[in-house]
């Protein structure tokens, strides 16, 4: 059986520090160029331009811990849901929660009310932290679970005050600069980073609906060092220098917070880099160009579809970005020509893609002295990392034959919350059973070749089709229902119905009105879901729904037929 590792060993990783300490006090590992003099800056407001250094951002999370432990009593293990875009406090409230024992959920702020309700019960969160604008669904997700509207933190506006009773990090902070006490900081025992929970991602995993993965602090910090080690190993070839991240270089902070890319890759390891992080609540393409010659970003941390973007605006050309070193794509697929066309824009950039999910944070990464945009691989596996690919038969392949990857290593997540079927079939003895179709070359790149599991991902977003099934399933017009995607140039993949009519959806059909039916299920969807779950890619009635013999939809065999009559295999 052929096992694909990284060549290079895996640095030592800390067991007995949180992510809090790692960061925020003495500690040093060798892989780091982390920048802790109270002087360097580590974030910029994309907004407003205001700088934060780390002596600020140390002392305002000390005081926010103060704050917290006055005011809030936050129990050790306690939950507490962030459910707001990007924000400069984002990252200290997480560690000043996290102090005290908390652990951190973080959820998509543009989710429906009802969306929310689902998050506060799978993570079994007990405080919400949001910004004014969202206090709306917060409110209601509140009623609907029975928790009180003093449960809710508000992270501070300029856009909209905060109602008075609620109570604001700002506040916080307040209350805890008047504190005489030493800041609440838990230590672990040796070892005590591999059990104690750090955070929770919202993932459906490989099959049915969203679930809490929860990460150790050491599954966090062990993939921030597997990622360093790429690029600090240092017997490694820099053969493109301008790939380097150099201490103080400026990386783009648009990736949403609450995805393990965002958060993980986009600023803890940036952090731990010296990079200083330009935080943007809010992509919008115009900003963002503006921004990066503002600012000298030298790092482009993207998805595919801000690329896309990118590469079709005859706008983009006419900039200098000469300053931009590296451009990095992750979260969804990216075609080769795609990435060809970006290096055009960019012409001192090299560009690659890693490949990772919530249930092991990033797992592949090309090696700094190779990326290769012509190839289309996803790199190499990050040192600690053992893959296999497991065939359709049952047995191993070797590099070249196709199945599914199925991963180990130290930055594995603690399983789901909760849901023993989801842990059984995708957590199997400390291996992940990926759901993504891979191959291997022979000198160890990963390449992904489909998606095995019932997953759509539009525009990096994460939609689950077996909660849209569900979700559709109560709808009068539907009898049966298959939700599948389809390919699209800008979202990557966008969910589609085959809908089997209901008797009263069938008669209406009959007398031409079938547009209106579909009319009718989309906006069922569109009335209760977050944007990227709408049926973009449409509606269409079948006769049936193929299953098994078991009653499992074959839903691979329905996608796969509607691709071949879009004409895209
Ligand atoms: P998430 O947990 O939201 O990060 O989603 C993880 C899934 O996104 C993976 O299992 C893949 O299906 C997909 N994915 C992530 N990175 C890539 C990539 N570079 N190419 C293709 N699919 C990817």
């Amino acid at each position: 059986m052929t096992e694909f590792c990284s060549p290079f060993p895996l640095p030592s990783i800390p067991d007995d520090l949180t992510i809090p300490q790692f960061f925020l006090e003495g500690y040093t590992h060798p892989n780091s160029t982390v920048r802790k003099d109270p002087t360097d800056v580590w974030f910029i407001d994309d907004a407003t331009g205001r700088q934060v250094t780390f002596g600020e951002l140390r002392v305002r999370t000390d005081h926010l811990t103060l704050g917290l432990a006055a005011s809030c009593d936050i129990k050790d293990g306690a939950v507490v849901l962030f459910f707001s875009p990007n924000h400069i406090d984002y990252v200290l409230a997480i560690w000043a929660f996290q102090r005290l024992g908390a652990i951190v959920a973080t959820g998509n702020p543009m989710y429906t009310s009802e969306e929310l309700v689902h998050l506060l019960r799978l993570s079994k969160a007990t405080r919400i932290v949001t910004d004014a604008r969202f206090l709306g669904p917060v409110h209601s997700a509140l009623a609907a679970t029975g928790l009180p509207s003093s449960a809710v933190i508000l992270l501070d506006i300029a856009e909209m005050p905060a109602p008075s009773g609620i109570k604001t990090i700002s506040e916080l902070v307040s209350v805890g600069e008047q504190s005489q006490l030493a800041v609440p900081n838990q230590k672990l025992e040796p070892g005590g980073g591999k059990t104690k929970a750090a955070l929770i991602f919202f993932s459906s995993g490989t099959s049915g609906k969203p679930k809490a993965v929860a990460l150790s602090h050491y599954a966090v910090l062990a993939n921030i060092i597997q990622l360093t080690a790429q690029h600090r190993d240092g017997t490694r070839p820099r053969a493109l220098p301008q790939w380097a991240f150099l201490p103080g270089d400026v990386v783009t902070g648009l990736l949403p917070f609450f995805h393990v890319y965002g958060l993980i890759v986009n600023v803890y390891w940036t952090c731990f880099l010296g990079l200083i992080l330009d935080v943007v609540p809010k992509f919008s393409l115009s900003t963002f160009l503006t921004s990066i010659t503002k600012y000298r970003i030298s790092h482009l941390i993207l998805v595919p579809p801000h690329i896309v973007l990118m590469c079709k605006d005859p706008s983009v050309g006419s900039r200098d970005y000469g300053h931009v070193k590296s451009i990095f794509s992750g979260g969804a697929s990216i075609s080769v020509p795609l990435m060809t066309q970006a290096t055009q824009l960019f012409p001192n950039a090299s560009i690659s893609q890693g490949y990772g999910m919530s249930e092991v944070i990033i797992a592949a990464l090309p090696d700094p002295g190779d990326p290769e945009p012509d190839g289309g691989s996803c790199g190499k596996m990050l040192p600690g990392f053992v893959a296999k690919v497991l065939k359709a038969d049952g047995s191993y392949g070797g590099p070249g034959e196709e199945g599914e990857l199925v991963m180990t290593g130290p930055s594995v997540g603690m399983g789901y919350l909760g849901d023993q079927e989801g842990n059984k079939s995708t957590f199997v003895n400390g291996w992940v059973h990926s759901g993504d179709e891979v191959r291997f070359s022979e000198d160890g790149k990963l390449f992904i070749v489909d998606r095995l599991k019932e997953l759509i991902k539009v525009r990096g977003f994460q939609v689950a089709p077996a909660e849209l099934e569900d979700h559709l399933m109560a709808h009068p017009y539907v009898a049966d229902v298959c939700v599948i995607s389809i390919l699209d140039d800008y979202s990557g993949e966008l969910p589609l119905a085959l809908v089997v009519p209901s008797a009263a959806a069938k008669t209406a059909i009959d007398d031409g009105k079938g547009s209106e039916i579909k009319a009718a299920i989309q906006k069922h969807v569109s009335d209760h879901k977050v944007k990227d779950k709408w049926l973009a890619g449409g509606v269409r009635f079948i006769e049936v729904v193929p299953k098994s013999p078991s009653g499992k939809l074959l839903r691979r065999i329905l996608r796969d037929k509607v691709r071949s009559e879009n004409g895209a295999v």
